[in-house]
C-alpha cells in the first residue's frame, strides 16, 4: 500500500537526465480476452517507450527498467485485479512498486525529469481512515479503521458498574439506585471521551465516528472534548455489544464517503464563491496556474477527468499552457508536457499544498474541473485592501 511518505518522495525525486520511468497499469480481474488485450496494448506501449529510449541514446539501464517492466506484465496471471503503480530510475539505482487500491486508472507508460503521479491524487484523497467508538452505558470498544482493513484496539467495561454490583449493597430505594446508575454511565462516558482525545493528542490525524443506541447519544455528546469535536464525522445506531467489526467498517465507510462527498461539494461552493467576489478563489488553469506559482494555493481541487497539455521548464520550475520552446521567465529550454496536470501534482506534492480529488461533478466541470481555495492572493496587499 502507497503512503503519503511514499507519494512525497516520488514527488521530490528528479532525474535530471530524464530517466524517470512512470508506469501505472491495472489488469482486469477476469482471465478473459480483454484481459489479454489490456496486457497486449501495455506491452505496445512498453515497446513505443523502448524505441523512444533508442532514438534518444539514454542509457542501458533505463532499456533495462523498461524490460523488467514488461516481463511484470502477464498475458494470462493477472495481478489479483490490483492496480499497479511502478516509478524507476536505473540511472540513480530507484525502483519502487506498489498496488495501489482498483480504480479506473489508464495504463501509462512516461519517461521523463519528474514521475507522473496526477493519478495518485485519486489514490491520496479516496484513504479513508477512522477511529470509531462504540459505546453504552457499561461497554464501550475502539476500532481502528484504514481503507479496508479494521481493528479493534480496545474494548473496555465500565469498571464502576462491575464494582457496584459486586459490593452487593442492598437497601437502595429504587431512585437511588437509578441515580448511581445514571452517575456511573455519566463516570463511564467521561473516561471514554477522556481516552479518545488523548488519542488524538498523541497525533491521530483519523476522523471520528461513534456508533450507539439512538438514546445513549445525547449522554455521550456532553463529555467529547475538543480535538474529539474538531475530528467528529457523526454518530451511527448500531448495538455496541454485538456488533462484529465487518458491520462496523460497513457502516464507518457509508458515513466516511457521505460526509466527504458533503465536505467537498462545500469546498466547492466556497472557491466558486470566492473566486466571483475576486477574493481567496481560484478557478480555470490559467488563473490557478499563476497561484501555485506564487504559492497562494491552500488547496488544490483536480478533476478526476481533468487533463490539459503544457510545458514545464526545469531550470527554473516555471509551468505554461503556450507551447513555446523556451520558458517565458528564464529563457533555457521547455518539455512538453501531454498533460499539466502531473506537474501541477507533482509541485502541489513537494510544497505542502493539500490536494482533493474531485470525481464527476458537473458544477466543477462547468468551471474547467480544476480550482484553488487560496491562502492570500498576491495582488491585494493588506494596505490596499484597508484603503478600498
Ligand atoms: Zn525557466
Amino acid at each position: 500500500m502507497i503512503t503519503r511518505d511514499d507519494i512525497r518522495e516520488l514527488a521530490n525525486f528528479q532525474s535530471p537526465e530524464g530517466c524517470a520511468i512512470t508506469f501505472y497499469y491495472q489488469p482486469s480481474t477476469l482471465l478473459n480476452k480483454s484481459h489479454r488485450e489490456e496486457a497486449i496494448l501495455v506491452k505496445d506501449l512498453i515497446r513505443d517507450a523502448l524505441r523512444e529510449v533508442e532514438k534518444h541514446g539514454k542509457n542501458g539501464r533505463t532499456r533495462a527498467d523498461l524490460e523488467r517492466i514488461n516481463q511484470m506484465v502477464d498475458p494470462v496471471r493477472g495481478n489479483g485485479g490490483k492496480a499497479k503503480a511502478i516509478f524507476a530510475c536505473g540511472a540513480q539505482g530507484f525502483w519502487r512498486e506498489f498496488d495501489i487500491p482498483a480504480q479506473l486508472l489508464k495504463p501509462k507508460v512516461a519517461i521523463s525529469q519528474r514521475f507522473h503521479l496526477k493519478p495518485l491524487a485519486a489514490v491520496l484523497d479516496g484513504e479513508q481512515r477512522a477511529l470509531v467508538l462504540l459505546a453504552d452505558r457499561t461497554k464501550a470498544r475502539v476500532f481502528e479503521m484504514v481503507n479496508d482493513s479494521i481493528t479493534e484496539k480496545e474494548d473496555f467495561i465500565n469498571e464502576l458498574t462491575r464494582r457496584g454490583k459486586s459490593d452487593g449493597y442492598a437497601g437502595y430505594d429504587a431512585g437511588h439506585a437509578e441515580r448511581k446508575q445514571m452517575n456511573e454511565a455519566m463516570q463511564h462516558f467521561k473516561l471514554v471521551a477522556e481516552h479518545i482525545e488523548q488519542y488524538f493528542e498523541r497525533g491521530g490525524r483519523d476522523r471520528l465516528l461513534i456508533g450507539c443506541r439512538d438514546d445513549v447519544w445525547s449522554e455521550i455528546e456532553p463529555h467529547l472534548q475538543s480535538l474529539a469535536k474538531q475530528r467528529l464525522v457523526g454518530h451511527f445506531r448500531i448495538d455496541p455489544k454485538v456488533a462484529t467489526p465487518e458491520q462496523v467498517k460497513q457502516m464507518a465507510r457509508d458515513h466516511l464517503a457521505e460526509y466527504n462527498t458533503g465536505v467537498k461539494q462545500d469546498l466547492i461552493r466556497e472557491v466558486i464563491g470566492e473566486a466571483h467576489r475576486n477574493g481567496r478563489g481560484a478557478i480555470g488553469l490559467r488563473r490557478v496556474l499563476r497561484s501555485l506559482e506564487t504559492g497562494e494555493v491552500l488547496t488544490l481541487l483536480l478533476g478526476s477527468n481533468f487533463q490539459a497539455p503544457g510545458v514545464k521548464c526545469y531550470h527554473c520550475g516555471h509551468m505554461d499552457l503556450h507551447a513555446a520552446p523556451e520558458c517565458a521567465v528564464c529563457g533555457k529550454e521547455n518539455t512538453e508536457l501531454e498533460d499539466i496536470g502531473d506537474a501541477m501534482v507533482g509541485h502541489a506534492i513537494r510544497t505542502g499544498v493539500e490536494l482533493v480529488y474531485v470525481p464527476d461533478d458537473e458544477e466543477f466541470d462547468r468551471i474547467g474541473r480544476i480550482a484553488a481555495l487560496l491562502r492570500f492572493r498576491a495582488d491585494q496587499n493588506t494596505a490596499e485592501k484597508a484603503a478600498s
